[in-house]
């Protein structure tokens, strides 16, 4: 069979092969972009956990405070039954009293933190939901895939073994720049050319529109052996039906 025969059937498989992919590949992408938002779920769970972690070690600084303050003042409780002078009992008092007040302002902060701390359980617990929901998301997304994986496997084992054989009959060369070309237009390595005005003997690249002169219209007809690309999207060019009949009548 002349090269550009193979070549022309190569492209069938070829399109077969990434057809039956692609169904396969929609679903993977589906499956990342579910793992993606699940990450993101974790690391903002992560953050949460983090910021109440401080917010605990702050309070239980507080909460040390407290007591320290309150031994003192018992301490000083003890110094005023003890006082025996006015003077000396009104210092004691002063102090006591200062400390009550850098008390209330210790309890203050608490409290403050204390709301922190509620808020930031409220915010894990709803970060928690969504996790369960995107799970059950998740997981039917990998049974999907799993399932579509499954139902290409043998058609797509067929096809690539028969893609091996007709690339087998193909040059390394030629392989290797309609592997690129596939890569680069996601299969669509090839491109027939359109008659435009027979008489006028005018020719198009089908896929890219670009006008092909006569002479690269005459090769791909006449040297079926020899590989001719289109000038303006790089295709392999071969004759269409509609373009043999033209050249033949
Ligand atoms: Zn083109």
């Amino acid at each position: 069979m002349p090269l550009i025969e193979d070549l022309l059937s190569l492209y069938s498989v070829e399109r077969q092969v990434r057809s039956l992919r692609s169904r396969v590949d929609t679903a993977e992408t589906y499956v990342r972009l579910q793992q993606r938002e699940m990450e993101s779920l974790q690391s903002r769970r992560d953050e949460l956990e983090t910021r109440k972690r401080q917010h605990q070690a702050h309070n239980h600084n507080l909460e040390t405070e407290v007591t320290g303050i309150d031994e003192r003042i018992e301490k000083l409780r003890e110094e005023l039954n003890a006082a025996s002078t006015s003077r000396q009992y009104n210092a004691v008092l002063s102090e006591v009293n200062n400390l009550k007040d850098k008390r209330a302002a210790v309890e203050e902060q608490m409290l403050v933190e204390m709301n922190a701390i509620e808020t930031t359980e409220a915010d894990v617990a709803a970060i928690d939901e969504q996790i369960a929901e995107r799970s059950t998301v998740l997981e039917s997304a990998q049974t999907e895939l799993s399932n579509r994986e499954a139902e290409i496997a043998d058609s797509l084992a067929t096809l690539e073994q028969e893609r091996a054989t007709k690339a087998a009959l193909i040059p390394d060369g030629t392989n290797q720049l309609f592997d690129e070309l596939a890569d680069d237009f996601d299969g669509e390595a090839m491109a027939s050319i359109e008659v435009i005005d027979k008489r006028r003997r005018e020719y198009s690249c089908e896929v890219c529109n670009v006008h092909l002169p006569f002479d690269v219209v005459s090769r791909v007809m006449g040297r079926p052996d020899e590989i001719m690309q289109c000038q303006g999207c790089l295709r392999i060019l071969y004759a269409g039906e509609g373009c043999r009949e033209a050249l033949v009548k």
